[in-house]
């Protein structure tokens, strides 16, 4: 039976913000004593039981799916269930609930409708009038916390000057998408629609405060305003996909003031959101999509856990790692990368990072090489040379030194010593005692020395 006294539906209304407009409209001063006078529980609309909503329906006059647009059912759990979306109860404005003055700002008995989008805890601004949200009070017993116009009557004043000097807010990004996920509307799609709508929010604040204010920075430390502005970064970075989330984070470390190189150092909030998130094939892309950043940045090894999925390849070498990887001990890679890092473009490798991270790819080759490689005394061992000649041999460019670099000792590739002794074999007949002219056709090969090895070179050969 429709009521003689009734209000529309607001556009984006709630169940049990229609009721307590309905009450206020026929003069209850609290929303649970009214429904009751209906024959249904207060607890049964604030659960979105569709019987009483159904009831509510009829009592105001209106169509049962209008109400259900915008009202929250239950869900497993503490959830609730709005449209399309699961909303965990944590997401949820209850006792703190906010208002737009600006949509509130009129006179009468009964309050202007208000907004399912109020109750969200990421939604700061109204999207209407683009201002902050103010927030309520908490509700005192009897007035319940979902009584949105009892709660609006008892704070009228404190509403009315707020809409006196409203605090201009933009609407952001992040808002309009949430928003049009959570009433059900049309938005560009993105792949962050195969995640839940709670999953997005804290994935774009926790990564925007990272973004906006670096690496100390918390959400809760934040005002509104600064809050807002992360959400809004961390989000437009998520919504164009694991490419624009590689190249933010990228250039975030490149620009962090603490030089401390680990993902949960360098990520706190982000990495901690992403490491107690479930891990389902729900979260897989997003969390795969850090997965591969942190692989290609930070020193792992094959099979290393990352985040739950083993390395599947080492990408990055730290000195530690590289140390361990090619038996040379610490401190003389460390002594290698730094002096490599002093001399840009010398050996054609990419150059290190400021942690003195090398890519792995390009360098590995080069560093099982420089692994093996001797010191000049053993190199000359090899050769059979003493010092002088060998020291020679090498000012000739006959024999190359896998690196010479600053304050570092060269060192001598074993492979290229035995492949120029064979070279040298190749064309030469043992003699008893080294002739002038031997002693001349050597040095025009070599421009070394006739004591080169105990084999001389004849001219004609
Ligand atoms: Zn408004």
């Amino acid at each position: 039976m429709k009521l003689a006294l009734t209000v529309p539906l607001g556009a984006t209304e709630t169940a049990t913000g229609f009721a307590s407009r309905l009450a206020c409209r026929n003069n209850s001063q609290f929303v649970q004593d009214f429904v009751q006078d209906m024959g249904i529980t207060w607890q049964s609309v604030i659960s979105g039981d569709a019987e009483a909503l159904s009831v509510l329906a009829e009592l105001g006059g209106i169509e049962m799916s209008d109400l259900e647009r915008c009202s929250f059912r239950r869900a497993a759990g503490r959830a609730r269930r709005l449209g399309g979306e699961i909303v965990p109860i944590r997401m949820l404005r209850v006792t703190n609930q906010r208002v737009c003055p600006l949509c509130l700002a009129q006179d009468g008995p009964v309050p202007a409708a208000g907004s399912v989008l109020w109750q969200f805890e990421p939604v700061l601004a109204c999207p209407e009038h683009a201002v902050a949200l103010v927030e309520l009070p908490a509700s005192k017993f009897p007035r319940s916390p979902y009584d949105l116009s009892g709660r609006i009557l008892d704070h009228r004043r404190m509403i009315d000057a707020a809409a006196m000097r409203p605090r201009p807010m933009a609407v952001t990004a992040f808002e309009r998408y949430f928003a049009a996920r959570a009433l059900g509307a049309e938005h560009p799609p993105t792949w962050l629609d195969q995640f839940n709508v709670s999953i997005v929010w804290r994935a774009s604040e926790s990564l925007g405060v990272r973004i906006r204010h670096g690496t100390r920075a918390r959400a809760d430390s934040l005002s509104d305003q600064e809050l807002s502005a992360a959400l809004d970064a961390g989000f437009k970075v998520l919504a164009a996909g694991p490419h624009a989330l590689h190249a933010a984070m990228k250039t975030s470390r490149e620009n962090q003031s603490i030089d401390v190189g680990g993902f949960y150092t360098e990520f706190v909030m982000f990495a901690r959101f992403l490491q107690k998130l479930e891990k389902t094939n729900e979260t897989k892309p997003l969390l795969d999509a850090v997965r591969d950043f942190i692989e290609r940045t930070y020193p792992i090894g094959d099979g290393e856990d990352v985040m739950g999925r083993p390395c599947a390849q080492r990408h990055v070498h730290s000195v530690q790692t590289a140390s361990r990887e090619f038996g040379v001990d610490w401190i003389r890679m460390q002594r290698l990368f730094q002096a490599i890092a002093d001399t840009p473009g010398h050996l054609g490798l990419p150059a290190p990072t400021a942690h003195l991270w090398v890519q792995a790819d390009a360098w590995s080759p080069w560093l099982r090489r420089y692994a093996r490689a001797l010191n000049p005394k053993k190199a000359a061992k090899r050769l059979g040379l003493k010092t002088g000649p060998f020291t020679r041999m090498v000012k000739s460019g006959i024999l190359q030194p896998v690196a010479s670099l600053p304050g570092l000792v060269d060192r001598f590739d074993p492979v290229e010593i035995d492949a120029l002794l064979a070279r040298l074999f190749e064309r030469a007949k043992p003699v008893d005692q080294l002739e002038p002219d031997m002693a001349m056709a050597l040095t025009a090969h070599a421009r070394c020395g006739q004591d080169l090895i105990p084999i001389s070179i004849d001219q004609n050969s």
